[in-house]
């Protein structure tokens, strides 16, 4: 099995099988503490330091259900516009792997608290689809395991593994698509639009941090393909802990390609885990896949049954912010976008950014300029999503202040916002650092448009002969002079004072 893994043509594989698709994205909430301990729920930390005998599965520790964990997910679920669950239970899914201290993890089975509902999902073009949620259930994030020794840091090679149990406990919901079909060539489209839009969602709740990066948002993508024309869904294989929207998409494409051509080939689809490989966007195989027997589930019995009380259910849904679609629409007709621009903002990620620098007063229209091209040209070119830059709505709002003040040129302004990129402080504390103010000051321009009016008489001469575009050249001359710190429009002014145009 070294054989290297064939794919077909992208436009081939769309044209002989329609893609199924399944996704499960877990959500880590943020809790103050663990699902069913009093451990601090942080990110970090030095390790096995947020464990206790609990979290750590040690005999006669006893669990104790987080509500706030529970009104999460029955918000969740009702934001997800699912039916809650008047009675449910956890449930023990077995199995033995070092990062789970107890052996089994406390998930639910069959009776998840939310179940039955859709999210309406924007493709870039505009287009809304519906995805169907089969669950949204509760359950515990395990520990990490890190592997040493071996090069890629699988355990495959390694010579011993470390083991940090910080994140054993802590509150997870995971959220199960219905069979995604009849998508055809958009599959992997939809794929990253659903979990962008899941996102969103979620940050909007403000129920997790919802960090890719970080693991406290993670999809796994289920793929499978069917023969044109047939009925039946294929085998499917389940890619893992996939850690961008992006590589959601290239993930789900890769797998499509790679099925198709083994089909293709007369061979079969192994069920199986695989893993998505971000240097060369391709997968590789994990475990085959257990079914639902081997883990064998049963009724958690330290813990009571829950039951939702239909008035508490409805109060928590109206807690449930505006919604991200509907805080588009609204944005929409208050900034008078178009539906493109509209579009653009929402593609880029950068609706929520603008909002915030709008919300820190600056203007509309500027700060989705420089949220849509200046700083996601940056992100582009560093590789990371554009909330993930190193400069927040507040300090970008403070750039168009200084702008807008006069203090700044857009030039100056753009170099301010590379040193604020880089680390440097706050934009003030860059403008400072690097004496990046503009040259207000009448004296010092006066100084140089002197000079640069002396180095061209005969400019000099056409503007007092009435050839007021000519001043542009001195215009130009003195921006330079003063390394572009000056007003242009300021500059202009007192050339045709000098001049006495
Ligand atoms: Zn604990």
């Amino acid at each position: 099995m070294t054989a290297v893994a064939e794919i077909m043509d992208y436009a081939e594989v769309v044209e002989r099988y329609d893609p199924v698709l399944g996704l499960e994205v877990h959500v880590e909430l943020n809790t103050n503490t663990k699902m069913f301990c009093g451990c601090p729920n942080e990110f970090g930390g030095e390790p096995n330091t947020h464990v206790c005998p609990t979290c750590l599965g040690l005999p006669g520790a006893l669990p104790v259900v987080n509500g706030t964990a529970v009104e999460s997910a029955v918000r969740i679920g009702l934001a997800l516009n699912c039916e809650i669950a008047e009675w449910c239970r956890f449930a023990r899914k077995n199995y033995f792997y070092p990062d789970m201290p107890k052996n089994f993890q406390t998930s639910q089975y069959d009776e998840p608290i939310a179940f039955d509902g859709h999210l309406d999902v924007v493709l870039d073009d505009g287009e809304v689809v519906r995805v169907g949620i089969e669950r949204a259930h509760m359950e515990e994030d395990t520990g990490k395991s890190l592997h040493v020794g071996g090069a890629t840091g699988r355990i495959h090679g390694a010579e011993h593994s470390l083991l940090d149990y910080n994140r054993a406990g802590v509150p997870l919901i995971e959220i199960v698509t219905k069979p995604v079909t009849g998508m055809g060539e958009r599959a992997p489209e939809v794929a990253r639009a659903y979990v962008t839009a899941l996102r969103d969602l979620l940050r909007a709740m403000d129920v997790s941090d919802v960090r890719m990066d970080q693991g406290s948002l993670r999809c796994d993508a289920n793929v499978s393909l069917t023969p044109k024309g047939s009925a039946e869904f294929g085998t499917r294989t389940e890619t893992k802990n996939v850690n961008s929207l992006r590589s959601v998409e290239r993930a789900v494409r890769h797998e499509m390609g790679r099925q198709a051509a083994v089909l293709a080939a007369g061979g079969t689809i192994t069920q199986e885990t695989r893993h998505f490989q971000e240097a060369d966007g391709t997968t590789a195989a994990g475990r085959t896949k257990e079914t639902a027997e081997d883990y064998r589930y049963f009724p958690e019995p330290d813990l009571v049954p829950i039951a939702p009380s239909r008035e508490w259910v409805e109060q928590l849904r109206t807690t449930l912010p505006e919604l991200p679609w509907e805080r588009r629409r609204r944005i929409q007709q208050e900034w008078q976008l178009t539906d493109e621009e509209l579009r653009d903002l929402v593609n880029t990620g950068a609706i929520e950014l603008v909002a915030a620098t709008v919300e820190a007063g600056a203007d509309p229209g500027e700060a989705r300029i420089w949220w849509v091209q200046n700083l996601t040209q940056q992100a582009n070119s560093r590789q990371v999503e554009l909330a993930d830059l190193p400069i927040t709505p507040v300090q970008v709002a403070r750039v168009i202040e200084l702008v807008s003040a006069g203090e700044l040129t857009n030039k100056l302004a753009r170099q301010v916002v590379q040193g604020v990129l880089d680390g440097e402080g706050d934009p003030d504390e860059v403008v400072d650092k690097h004496g990046l103010k503009v040259v207000s000051d009448d004296s010092a321009l006066l100084a140089a448009v002197d000079e640069a009016l002396a180095a061209q008489p005969d400019v000099a001469e056409k503007i007092r002969g009435g050839k007021v575009q000519a001043a542009g050249a001195v215009v130009g001359a003195v921006m330079k002079a003063t390394q572009g710190q000056a007003d242009a429009k300021r500059v202009r002014e007192l050339i045709l004072e000098r001049v006495g145009a």
